[in-house]
């Protein structure tokens, strides 16, 4: 292998845009100086075939490169290395086994977010890396839904899907991206599997009517079921969900205790949800599974707005004891398994 050139500053140094994801850094450095993109990549040390000289796909495309690889990236560019690290995380060196030469690693993205296209063009066409992005399921300013799949929204049609979005992002402001998300993903596994259609919920076919009409309202075409349904038009149930998980006060009323105040956790479910009838709420069971996962981690002594919520249980750790009540004793014994609640 021929020894590489020794590195000269290049004539056009681009702006490192915050957030912005390392492909993308490297491709407008390739661009402002008329290189070939892979030819440049060569210049700071060995590339992976898999990084093609047209085209890459910039919005996924992660470049890491080693220490050596690195020092020549900051010869190229003049660049400070504290501050370029700190606008492109993804530009961190890998550190390298000694002896090893400069080397460039590629990697692809994997975020269920997109970059909203209107803000890219106003980062002067940097691709962000959306890893740190993933409440931004909606760009309110430019319209576009960014959430699974990328799509120019009339949010102005919907609303509730924007103020859905503008409180996501107050509760990730509270308690941070990545915990918001985590409990987001959550609520999502509830609202759209676990308290599917075929599991009868009594008031699920309403949620489900509300979420066809959105879909209507928005020029789309009706979904038959929900995993059918384009996630904005969910969004705001999602959110609520979100909303009651992340409480730690909601999340302590959850777990079940003697006096049955667990109940008004319940009815705040209902109402966040906009389901409850006027009725009062008969059973915690028609929110099957959530109340059975709920007992079963107040043994571990975790709540719902907890991280390690549904974690393995700690080696060696022994389960509290926590009865599960239900809300009307005399409903749960109309039930033919019903079986007092010891203790
Ligand atoms: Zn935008």
């Amino acid at each position: 292998m021929n020894p590489l050139p020794a590195p000269r500053k290049v004539p056009v140094v681009p702006r490192p845009r915050h957030g912005e994801l390392s492909g993308s850094y490297l491709w407008r450095v390739a661009q402002a100086n008329r290189i070939g993109f892979r030819p440049f990549l060569c210049l700071l040390g060995t590339v992976p075939s898999a990084v093609a000289s047209k085209r890459p796909d910039l919005a996924v495309m992660v470049l890491t490169l080693n220490d050596t690889a690195f020092t020549r990236l900051l010869a190229y560019t003049g660049l400070d290395a504290a501050n370029l690290i700190k606008a492109i995380p993804s530009l961190a060196p890998r550190s390298q086994t000694p002896g090893e030469p400069p080397t460039i690693r590629f990697s692809s993205l994997k975020s269920q977010v997109a970059d909203c296209p209107g803000c890219r063009l106003r980062r002067g066409g940097a691709y962000a890396d959306t890893r740190g992005l993933g409440h931004k399921a909606a760009c309110l300013r430019h319209g576009y839904w960014l959430y699974g799949q990328t799509q120019r929204l009339g949010l102005a049609e919907l609303p509730e899907a924007a103020a859905a979005q503008r409180r996501l992002e107050r509760i990730a402001a509270r308690c941070g991206p990545a915990a918001v998300m985590r409990t987001f993903e959550l609520a999502t596994w509830y609202l759209e599997h676990a308290w599917r259609i075929d599991y009868h919920p009594h008031w699920y076919p309403l949620l489900l009517e509300r979420w066809q009409g959105r879909v209507h309202t928005a020029g789309a075409t009706a979904a038959g079921t929900t995993w059918q349904m384009p996630s904005w038009a969910t969004h705001p149930e999602r959110v609520a969900l979100t909303a009651v998980f992340t409480s730690p006060y909601w999340a302590a009323q959850a777990v079940p205790r003697a006096d049955r105040r667990h109940r008004l956790f319940y009815e705040h479910l209902a109402a966040e949800l906009g389901i409850s009838d006027g009725r009062p709420l008969r059973t915690i069971r028609s929110f099957d599974p959530l109340p059975p996962d709920i007992h079963a981690q107040a043994r571990w002594g975790r709540v719902l707005s907890d991280p390690d919520w549904n974690a393995p249980p700690p080696i060696a750790a022994i389960p509290r004891q926590v009865v599960n009540y239900d809300i009307t004793e005399a409903y749960a014994m109309s039930l033919p398994w019903y079986f007092p609640a010891a203790g």
